[in-house]
């Protein structure tokens, strides 16, 4: 069980390194992390490199509101990432530039919206499927992915952004700065013809790494 304290330091560090890496435009985002059966999510509105560690929203799993300030509305992706896995300790939704503009683009298959580009895609991030676009805050798209069959820790949000997460908060951010990366190059190289990972290649990293991928 992590100790509430641990986790709300590991907030304000998971935001400060967000935003340094120019992942949180106009103060977007919002990230969470589990505290034994709690859940701290920074509160709507914050800032996510001015998280107070003693100033941020405490739900339960059931959303209910334990203490603090109002969560922001997209709480329910969080829940849902905790609810399909015991493993998750942490959870990143950010409007990163680059997997923005890939949630954009059509998927490249159906368990991910993004190819094996990158041995470091494939190990940090994983299939990552594209959800169908739902307004912030819809219930039915948390819904669809706590119920999704799909094995995964990330997803990318039709013309919205990324989720992931992570056994630990540094997890989930590393995830989602990979994640921003691999979104790069395939913006980078979008309408080229680019060499990705082959089946077998994507296949022996994930199960070296334990990683989800389909093939
Ligand atoms: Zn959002």
């Amino acid at each position: 069980m992590t100790d509430t304290h641990e986790a709300a330091q590991a907030l304000v560090t998971a935001g400060k390194r967000l935003v340094d890496a120019g992942l949180s435009p106009g103060s977007s985002g919002n990230i969470s992390a589990r505290a034994g059966d709690d859940i701290l999510l920074s509160p709507t509105g914050s800032a996510l490199d001015r998280l107070d560690p003693d100033g941020l929203t405490v739900l339960r799993l059931d959303g209910a509101l334990i203490k603090g300030p109002r969560p922001s509305k997209e709480y329910p992706l969080h829940l849902a990432f905790y609810r399909r896995s015991t493993q998750t300790a942490a959870v990143v939704h950010v409007h990163s530039p680059y997997a923005a503009a890939a949630s954009l683009l059509p998927a490249w298959r159906p368990h991910s919206a993004l190819p094996p580009l990158t041995p470091y895609f494939v190990m940090r991030v994983g299939q990552a499927p594209l959800i169908p676009y739902a307004a912030p805050g819809d219930a039915d798209q948390a819904r669809l992915i706590e119920r999704h069959e799909m094995a995964f820790r990330a997803v990318l949000l039709q013309n919205h952004g990324p989720v992931t997460s992570g056994r630990t908060v540094e997890e989930a951010v590393d995830a989602t700065i990979e994640l921003e990366e691999a979104s790069r190059l395939a913006i980078l190289t979008a309408g080229q013809r680019v060499n990705v990972l082959t089946a077998e290649q994507a296949r022996s990293l994930a199960e070296q790494y334990g990683s989800p991928w389909e093939v």
